[in-house]
């Protein structure tokens, strides 16, 4: 399917199971039954909350159902089983593909789609190209990165995906766009068989997610999906060889170009640094002998070396949709990162504090403890199948000490026991509430000055906190009641 051509599903009285009643199952159910789909949304929860949410929906839709449009029934304490007559199931992306709902599905020879894919399907003719970012660290920010350098060439564009807007509200709404920037999740890409970007850029791969994807290469592949049918670029990480592979591996529209990014000289097809110049050699008259100057590493906010790979592979996209020069620096330059992704919180007795609880990974982890010489590293929680040895051995040399909280912590424990045994451990052994305010005093206690105290726990932070941007402020508002109190 080209990327310009849209869906001719006739919903009429088509039987839809929506998987989840959450943020992505509500709007989809709403969505399926203005077409006229007969809806039944299951989830396993029958909480309040669900119990409130689901009464809400089924109103909504008796009120909207007077002119002939389809049902909505809600089940709730039921997600595994198969409705009778179901000819799709739309799920919410986080529900696991081993779930008895999906094999009962391929059973009957049933259809799955996730959000994604019922936004690309549902999304009107001459509708916006995607640029899709998909990769294990750095997709807000370099989706948000590509959103700024869009408009800053004058185009009506969102950020929007996984970065927290929904696609279907974007493919849906009434405002028109010229493209869309769309941050994909591994997840997503999944359950999107049929989504046919116009460039796609996959910014690294480490291992995340494992325990949903069942290995490494099911992570992979299905972050591979993303560049399934592009038409102009895929672009890949020249310094992660893998996005290359994947690359290799698609099935793309004839004429579109593979583009690298690198943080050193780029060949031709390529972006990257030259002096402290970001250069294009991909989209240029002549790029076996020039180069065009795009930016310089001082408009890349914060300009940490893994940012500037993000502003690489955001410029390549925007490159790649053909939008000039001047743009992408002013794009770059406007651009402001979000929060709890290495963010200063305060400096207090000639010790820094830097909340990174956005690192909910080991490798974007060790993205940021590779920014400081001298650290207090503050990690632990959920750890999703990951294992800690190469992170610790990586960064042992400029640990001061760490302390760990969460579940999974005595993995942590174990491998800093083993690779860094001489670097001071606290083990935190609570998960109350005021659990990191201990930890951030058990930081200071173990810093010097000139030392940076980092919350980048590697881990998710669901054990302990409703999210990582809970987690973040738990640890700010810590760091800043200590210095007050030594004010
Ligand atoms: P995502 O949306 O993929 O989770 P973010 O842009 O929100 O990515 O960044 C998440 C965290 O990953 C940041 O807090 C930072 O620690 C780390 N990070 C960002 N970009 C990169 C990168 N290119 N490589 C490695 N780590 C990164």
């Amino acid at each position: 399917m080209g990327s310009q051509e849209v869906s001719t599903v006739d919903w009429q009285g088509k039987h839809v199971t929506v998987a989840g009643l959450g943020v992505s199952g509500i709007p989809a159910a709403r969505a399926l039954h203005e077409r006229g789909a007969l809806v039944t949304v299951v989830d396993d929860g029958d909480g309040e909350r669900a119990r409130a949410q689901a009464a809400e929906l089924e109103e909504w839709a008796a009120a909207h159902s007077a002119s002939g449009k389809g049902g909505i029934t809600v089940r709730l304490g039921d997600g595994a089983t198969l409705p009778e007559s179901t000819e799709l199931i739309v799920t919410a992306p986080g529900w696991k593909p081993d779930k008895p709902l999906f094999l009962a599905a391929a059973e009957a020879g049933v259809p799955v789609w996730g959000d994604v894919e019922l936004a690309w399907r549902l999304r009107g003719p001459g509708a916006a190209p995607w640029l899709a970012v998909t990769g294990t660290n750095g997709k807000t920010t370099t989706v948000r990165m590509l959103a700024s350098i869009l408009e800053a060439a004058g185009l009506r564009t969102a950020a929007v995906g996984n970065i927290g807007v929904s696609l279907l509200d974007a493919v849906l709404g009434d405002e028109p766009y010229d493209v869309l920037a769309v941050e994909l999740s591994s997840y997503q890409l999944h359950w999107a068989p049929s989504l046919r970007a116009h460039s796609a850029a996959v910014l690294n791969l480490a291992p995340d997610h494992l325990d949903w994807h069942g290995s490494m290469a099911g992570y992979a592949a299905d972050k591979g999906r993303i560049y399934e049918g592009n038409s102009v670029a895929c672009v890949y990480n020249v310094q992660d060889g893998a996005t290359e592979d994947l690359v290799r591996e698609a099935d793309v529209v004839e004429g579109c170009r593979a583009i690298g990014f690198t943080l050193g000289t780029p060949g031709p097809s390529q972006l990257g640094v030259v002096d402290g110049i970001l250069v294009d050699r991909a989209f240029v008259a002549g790029r076996h002998k020039q180069a065009q100057e795009l930016a310089e590493v001082g408009d890349v906010n914060p300009p940490a070396p893994h940012n500037i790979a993000n502003a690489l592979a955001a410029a390549a996209l925007a490159r790649a949709f053909g939008v000039p020069p001047a743009a992408v620096r002013d794009g770059l330059r406007a651009f402001r990162p979000d929060a709890h992704r290495i963010e200063h919180v305060a400096e207090t007795g000639g010790v820094t504090y830097i909340d990174d609880s956005k690192a909910t990974n080991t490798h974007a982890a060790e993205a940021s403890l590779a920014a400081y010489d001298s650290v207090v590293w503050i990690a632990g929680g959920l750890a999703k199948g990951a294992t800690f040895d190469e992170l610790v051995t990586g960064a042992a040399k400029r640990l001061r000490g760490v302390v760990l909280i969460g579940a999974d912590r005595a993995l942590i424990r174990e491998a800093l026991a083993r690779h860094a045994p001489e670097v001071p451990v606290v083990d935190l052994d609570r998960t109350d509430t005021g659990a990191m305010s201990g930890a951030v005093r058990e930081a200071a206690r173990l810093a010097r000055p000139g030392d940076t105290v980092l919350l980048a726990p590697a881990c998710a932070s669901m054990d302990m906190f409703a999210n990582y941007n809970k987690r973040g402020e738990a640890f700010a508002d810590a760091v800043r009641r200590l210095a007050d109190e030594s004010a």
